[in-house]
């Protein structure tokens, strides 16, 4: 008998590898947005079409690249955020597995325009089934302009799996404000199908929730702040009176990064006992800052799911954080310090 082991062809192990990071047009919203915003970007614009099935575009004013980058960033496993393993726990950039933009191009056809401040002419590129079909120089403003079009268009069976227009532009709404309410300093706009969705100009933590979450919550949140060595803690709780029958506004941040925690989640609903009814649930959006060697990211590669060094540690200060909140809320209501 014949060897039967053959290696697949790069289109192919890429199309495969997409499927981890690219599941619906939301996730490349997730990626390309936290590319803008490692990219320095003060402006970003995401736009998209048909709930991103035909088109899914994000313009910033970041940093930009350069022709041979430009090129470069489809490849797989091509970053410029990491060099050893070791970065891994020092990492202050979102991404690092340079393999979302490879992973794009293998599921979509994929056109950016990208100039550096310092570069007269910028490069364009386009791709398709992950080879380069054109690059030429071109005149574009500093940054990236990048368009992600026809998801799945050459994976028809991924293709079906897309759920309805209004499911997939929920998600998309997901993704961005998750990237949104991690960088109130930077103005992000949405725009779908022509019609502009959000508007976020930039300013404080507190503005920038309740410019997503919206305005009736600007007298309902009260902060959430502390301090120690090991790890800071702030953000914002809503009043008890705020809580719902259904988990709704629930965030949390590590390190500026979206995560998801039914642990952590559970030790903010146990500071609300006794305040809430027990079949409700609190909102709130909660950032922790810690040394990136206490956390690890690299367990999933959507990175929303991280471990913690010291899981009980963590637990026990969001509690504490929560409790001290709620309590100096309760003696003194109307003194509500925003941060
Ligand atoms: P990662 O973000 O994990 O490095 P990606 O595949 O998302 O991997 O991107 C590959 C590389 O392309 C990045 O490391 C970065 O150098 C470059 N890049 C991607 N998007 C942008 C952007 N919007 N502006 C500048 N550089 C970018
Ligand atoms: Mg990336």
């Amino acid at each position: 008998m014949a060897d039967i082991i053959q290696l697949l062809p790069d289109n192919i192990a890429n199309q495969i590898a997409a499927g981890e990071v690219i599941q619906r047009p939301g996730s490349a919203v997730k990626e390309l947005l936290e590319n803008a915003v490692d990219a320095g970007a003060t402006e970003i614009r995401l736009l998209v079409a048909d709930a991103g099935k035909a088109l899914v575009q994000v313009i910033d004013n970041g940093k930009g690249m350069s022709p041979a980058d430009a090129r470069m960033a489809f490849e797989r496993h091509a970053t410029s955020k990491i060099r050893e393993i070791d970065d891994l726990f020092r990492i202050k950039t979102m991404g690092f597995r340079g393999e979302a933009l490879a992973s794009i191009a293998a599921v979509a056809q994929v056109e950016i325009k990208t100039r550096r401040q310092e570069d007269e002419l910028g490069s364009f590129v386009e791709i398709e089934n992950s080879l380069v079909i054109k690059q030429e120089p071109c005149s574009t403003p500093a940054g990236t302009n990048i368009s992600m079009k026809n998801l799945f268009f050459n994976v028809p069976a991924r293709r079906n799996f897309l759920k309805s227009n209004a499911a997939e532009l929920r998600h998309i709404i997901d993704e961005f404000i998750r990237v949104a309410m991690a960088f109130p300093h930077i103005f992000f706009s949405l725009t779908s199908n022509g019609q502009e969705v959000f508007h976020l100009e930039p300013g404080s933590l507190k503005q920038r929730i309740v410019q997503v979450l919206g305005n009736p919550y600007n007298a309902k949140l009260v902060s959430v702040s502390e301090q120690t060595d090991y790890m800071n803690i702030y953000g914002f709780v809503g009043k008890p009176e705020t809580a719902r029958k259904t988990r709704g506004d629930q965030y949390f941040f590590v390190n500026n990064r979206f995560i998801k925690s039914a642990y952590l989640n559970h030790a903010v609903n146990t500071a609300f006992e006794g305040l809430i009814a027990k079949d409700s649930f609190p909102g709130y959006v909660i950032y922790i800052e810690l040394d990136p060697a206490q956390v690890d990211i690299n367990v999933h590669p959507t990175k929303q799911e991280i471990k913690f060094e010291d899981e009980k540690i963590i637990y026990a200060f969001v509690q504490a954080a929560v409790k001290h909140a709620l309590a100096q809320f309760s003696i003194a209501p109307s003194l509500d310090f925003t941060l």
